[in-house]
């Protein structure tokens, strides 16, 4: 009696570790999996070699970046604090987009 091989990420998981972990670990890792675009040369061939670790592989060019995407909304915010421009704003952004939660109600200034 042949068996249905069930693909994708979560194969080999079965039935651990929750639907809501398995769905979220589905969500990152096909982020991780997906080509990404090369702030160098623009092509999309920028591939993960390590955590943190990117690389393109039409020009070669290596970049530290996210654990799971390349550019992330904190790097954002560390090169511009690098640069010494205005953090505030982008923080504030970030905030609101990292948060899941529906953003409570602000007090009218
Ligand atoms: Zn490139």
């Amino acid at each position: 009696m042949p068996k249905t091989k069930k693909v994708g990420p979560t194969r080999g998981l079965g039935t651990r570790y929750g639907a809501t972990v398995r769905k979220r670990y589905v969500k990152v890792i096909t982020e991780l999996k997906r080509p990404h675009k090369c702030p160098n040369c623009g092509f999309v061939r920028v591939h993960r070699v390590s955590v943190g670790v990117w690389k393109c592989k039409k020009c070669n060019y290596t970049f530290a970046g996210g654990a799971y995407t390349p550019s992330t909304k904190l790097g954002v915010i560390a090169k511009r604090a690098a640069k010494g421009l205005p953090v505030e704003e982008v923080t504030k952004e970030a905030a609101k987009a990292e948060s899941a939660e529906p953003a409570p109600e602000e007090e009218t200034e």
